[in-house]
């Protein structure tokens, strides 16, 4: 073997795996992160050097480099998407207040022991609580998992073997190939369906009702519209006709928001005289994922008591962020959902003039921003975005924070609306990375 050729070899110069690992940041990640992590990007990083594509003596800076923010795999994203509940990015962004109750409950905590007693107490029951003071018009409340699993819940602790009586017009699929229908037969119970596609009356409900229905199921048709030749029955027609009327609104709306008036409330439905209603947490109530079940007293506690009641229930981490979400200040969907448009192009002039001054082709565009999250499909609300070249929509997505936009018609917009104002700083920061 020729000597000066394995003094030149660069494989010959790779620092070993342990004298990296003790390098004072890895030491540190290895704390934040877990050793074997943090030693993959060590191993990584000697296989790019022993491969010639990284200098020997960058092997430790490369590793430092490779790490991530945090231990979980989910990277907090900008969302410049313009839709406000964007499914992909995880629907409602927590509130900071949401954020700080959720990490005060990760750890040991009363989730279940009244600290005062002793004693076991009622799981969750300070965000009960709240949750039952915001829907005054429920006699009682509880929380599973999605709005789905309140939905299974219902069909499955009042309907199984016998007949839910639901309009053909409202046999949503919710998305991803999920059908609600399907969802509700498989919890045992059978769908009477009633009416046609376009139009339902309550004599068609009327004509379905015996002694096999456990309940009349109205959904809120949430993720589309249909117009022309069209009728439904409202939910106090329903109440009228003697059976319970379980009310799907889906988008967890607890009381009106003047700027959708065809998205439902809960406490609309209730007085309108809904037995129950059933809603997701993390749409426009803008909190974490959860199913809200409220409503009469009797039928809230036959779901609070069924054995599946036990596999849908919710995390601690869920409840902290629930209760902060509904006591707590406005949440960053409503502030995105009523955010006004000239702020908004007073924000994007700015960050336009920032970028313009290094050089970046950036216009600023009017633009429409949705609700998203299947909710209020008609809806455009007036915004103002970055309209960049298409070109950047791949690097900011890939970048240190990920930004993500649309492409429109050759041109990466990025709609401020869904970014909270703190974060332009941020978002400039990161197209002038790309920029170069
Ligand atoms: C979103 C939605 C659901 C499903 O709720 P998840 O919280 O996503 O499980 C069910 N019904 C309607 C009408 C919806 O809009």
């Amino acid at each position: 073997m020729d000597g000066t050729t394995t003094q030149h070899d660069p494989r010959r110069q790779v620092p070993r795996t342990d004298a990296v690992l003790a390098d004072p940041r890895l030491v540190a990640a290895a704390d934040r992160l877990g050793r074997a992590r943090v030693k993959e990007l060590v191993v990584a990083a000697q296989e790019r050097a022993r491969a010639g594509e990284l200098d020997p003596g960058d092997v430790v800076a490369a590793a430092v480099a490779a790490l991530p923010a945090t231990a979980g795999g989910l990277r907090p994203v900008l969302n410049a998407t313009g839709v406000v509940l964007h499914t992909n990015l995880g629907r409602a962004a927590l509130s900071g207040a949401a954020v700080t109750a959720v990490a005060a409950a990760a750890g040991a905590t009363d989730v279940e022991l009244d600290l005062a007693t002793g004693r076991r107490a009622r799981r969750g029951r300070t965000a009960m609580a709240a949750l039952a003071a915001a829907v005054p018009d429920a006699q009682a409340v509880h929380v599973v998992n999605n709005g789905a699993a309140a939905l299974v819940l219902a069909a499955t602790a009042l309907a199984a073997g016998r007949e839910i009586v639901v309009s053909r017009g409202e046999l949503v699929e919710i998305g991803d190939g999920f059908r609600l229908p399907d969802l509700l037969v498989s919890t045992g119970a059978r769908l009477r369906e009633v009416g046609t596609t376009n139009r339902t009356t309550a004599a068609d409900y009327t004509a379905a009702l015996g002694p096999d229905t456990a309940f009349v199921l109205k959904v809120h048709p949430s993720n589309f519209v249909m117009r022309g030749f069209t009728s439904s029955a409202a939910v106090r027609d329903l109440a009228r006709l003697g059976a319970p009327v379980v009310v799907d609104i889906g988008s967890g709306l607890l009381t009106p928001d003047e700027l959708l008036p065809d998205e439902p409330d809960a406490a609309g439905a209730l007085r309108a005289g809904a037995t129950l209603v059933t809603a997701s947490g993390d749409k426009l109530l803008g909190g974490p994922q959860a199913g809200l079940l409220l409503g009469r007293h009797d039928v809230v506690e036959r779901l609070r008591r069924h054995p599946l009641a036990r596999a849908l229930r919710v995390d601690k981490i869920t409840l902290a962020a629930l209760e902060a979400t509904l006591t707590g200040p406005e949440t960053p969907t409503r502030a995105a959902l009523h955010a006004d448009p000239t702020r908004l192009r007073a924000r994007v002039q700015a960050v336009s003039d920032a970028l313009a001054a290094a050089g970046v082709d950036v216009r600023v565009t009017a633009s429409g921003a949705v609700v998203g999250g299947g909710g209020a499909p008609e809806v455009t609300l007036p915004s103002w975005s970055l309209s960049l070249p298409e070109g950047y929509a791949a690097p900011l997505r890939t970048g240190a924070t990920p930004v993500v936009g649309r492409v429109e018609r050759g041109r990466l917009l990025l709609d401020l609306r869904c970014v909270p104002p703190d974060a332009d700083g941020v978002l400039t920061d990161a197209v002038l990375a790309v920029a170069g």
